[in-house]
Order: structure tokens, then C-alpha cells, then sequence
């Protein structure tokens, strides 16, 4: 199997997702890979522009906030913590090119989702992916 050397888990910053993380760091420490953690805030502006820039600024920065958290849970230096505003796919899949990742990693299904079903996102970003990508089961 190809030895992985950077991978990076696009996270719904969920509890439930919290185990789809824990198998992302077994994995990067088996291979000895780096390991980054993307969130991308998922936000579609209705109202004025001002409005508009108060909100998605607040969303990016609790996004940080958390992601901060969980880099400290999961031993993920801050360099590697990446929040980006836009579309989920888009976003995810420009990091994973500008940062050379070779394992794009994603959880089955939020905690939304149907338990069986893989979900939109993940299914767009596995259908659009140009390294691999490897679907962790979400346990809900
Ligand atoms: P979904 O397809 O929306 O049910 O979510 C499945 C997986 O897509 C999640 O477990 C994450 O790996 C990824 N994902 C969903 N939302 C986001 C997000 N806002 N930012 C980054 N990754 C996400």
C-alpha cells in the first residue's frame, strides 16, 4: 500500500464526528503522515452586505474557536487547523491541492444523515477528488 504523507480529515467540527477523527489520527500515525483538519463554514448570504460580513466573520471565527479545540484534543498544530468559507467540496478539494495531501478523509455522513447512505458531501468530494480519499463510517 502506497505510504500516505499528508492527510487531511474535512471535519463538520460534530461530537459524533469526534470518532470519525480519532480513526484520522490512528491512521496519519500509522503511516507517519502529517495530518490537517479542514472545516469549511457552508454560509449563504440573504440580507444586506453589512449584515451579511458581521455574520459570516462570526461563523468563521467560532469555527476557529473550535477548531482550535480540536486541534488541542487531537494534537494538530495550528498550522494544519483550516477554516475556509465557500462550498464544502470546492473548498476542501483546493486545500487538498494547494497542500499536496494524498488522503482526502471524510465521514460517511453527518449527523443528519441516513446511517446507510453515504452523504452529499462526502459524495461529492469522493466523485470529484483527484488523490485518493478514504470514507470513514460515521457511527450514528
Ligand atoms: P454529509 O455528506 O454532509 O452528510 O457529511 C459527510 C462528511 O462530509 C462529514 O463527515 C465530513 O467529513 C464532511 N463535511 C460535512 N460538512 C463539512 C464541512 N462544513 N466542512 C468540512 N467537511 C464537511
Amino acid at each position: 500500500m502506497t505510504d500516505y504523507q499528508h492527510l487531511l480529515l474535512a471535519t463538520d467540527l460534530t461530537e459524533s464526528s469526534k470518532t470519525v477523527a480519532k480513526k484520522a489520527v490512528s491512521l496519519a500515525r500509522h503511516f507517519k503522515a502529517k495530518l490537517s483538519l479542514i472545516h469549511v463554514v457552508d454560509y449563504t448570504p440573504s440580507y444586506g452586505y453589512l449584515y451579511v460580513a458581521d455574520v459570516s466573520d462570526d461563523l468563521v471565527k467560532r469555527a476557529k474557536t473550535e477548531l482550535c479545540n480540536w486541534g488541542k484534543e487531537f494534537e494538530i498544530p495550528e498550522s494544519d487547523q483550516i477554516v475556509e468559507m465557500g462550498s464544502i467540496k470546492n473548498e476542501v478539494l483546493g486545500v487538498a491541492a494547494d497542500r499536496q495531501a494524498d488522503l482526502i478523509l471524510v465521514g460517511s455522513h453527518g449527523p443528519h444523515g441516513l446511517a446507510k447512505l453515504l452523504g452529499s458531501t462526502a459524495s461529492a468530494i469522493v466523485n470529484s477528488a483527484e488523490c485518493d480519499t478514504l470514507v470513514i463510517r460515521s457511527e450514528d
